[in-house]
């Protein structure tokens, strides 16, 4: 019967994943993705990076920008201390309803906030509507002509602190060269690239990880 690619992985999550275990969780997408259908996940290979900036970080308060099936979703929030909050938005509400139930089969929806709706909508409303002081840790994941205009976003909205850190997936595939840009010529930031490959491929993708200054 007619399914969507976000509806097999889930499926697959389903059988192969032990619940409550979010190592299973990832595991068991990375399977899938690497030996049945792609899917834009970080993936195993950069996700190894994001682990370590997670972990580094150590965040009370971190933001994602696009959810989709909730894989990255997973491996940060798996990282986080307790008492930790993860502000995850999607604006596809059908990756929503897949993304909530993988968070779920992973028991990390108490630490876990999904909101749908666009990014550009949703940063202005965090501080009044959702009660957030300010971001230690951002990852963008979204639509890559999003990145520059949402970090400058953040920064008008008075979301980032001396020494938030900001990590942007993709900056190479499909890349993100405003972005990049901004954030290795600014001042304001401290800029880092970390060589990767592009998920479940030998094409090279990286992470920028930026530390905002004030
Ligand atoms: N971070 C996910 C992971 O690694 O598992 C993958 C995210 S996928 C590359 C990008 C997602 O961002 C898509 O699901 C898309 O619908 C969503 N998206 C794109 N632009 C957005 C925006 N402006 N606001 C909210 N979600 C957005
Ligand atoms: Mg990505």
């Amino acid at each position: 019967t007619w399914s969507t690619r976000p509806q097999r992985l889930l499926k697959a999550v389903q059988k192969k994943a032990t619940r409550g275990d979010p190592q299973s969780v990832i595991s068991a997408i990375d399977n899938f993705c690497r030996h049945k259908e792609w899917a834009m996940n970080v993936g195993d290979e950069k996700g190894a990076i994001l682990d370590c900036v997670v972990s580094e970080v150590n965040p009370s308060t971190a933001l994602e920008l696009g959810t989709y099936c909730g894989y990255s979703t997973v491996r940060i929030a798996r990282l986080l201390p307790p008492e930790t909050r993860l502000i995850t938005l999607e604006f596809n509400p059908d990756y929503a309803v897949v993304a909530r139930q993988v968070i779920a089969w992973a028991g990390l929806q108490d630490k876990v906030e999904l909101v749908v709706g666009a990014s550009g909508d949703l940063i202005p409303q965090m501080k009044q509507q959702f009660g957030v002081k300010e971001f230690d840790f951002v990852f963008l994941d979204h639509w890559k002509d999003r990145y520059l205009l949402d970090i400058k976003l953040l920064e008008e909205c008075g979301l980032l602190r001396r020494g938030t850190v900001l990590l942007a997936d993709n900056v190479i595939c499909p890349g993100t060269p405003e972005y990049l840009e901004y954030v290795r010529t600014n001042p304001r930031y401290e800029s880092r690239y970390f060589k990767s490959h592009l998920e479940y491929t030998k094409v090279e993708d990286g992470l920028e990880k930026s530390i905002f200054l004030g």
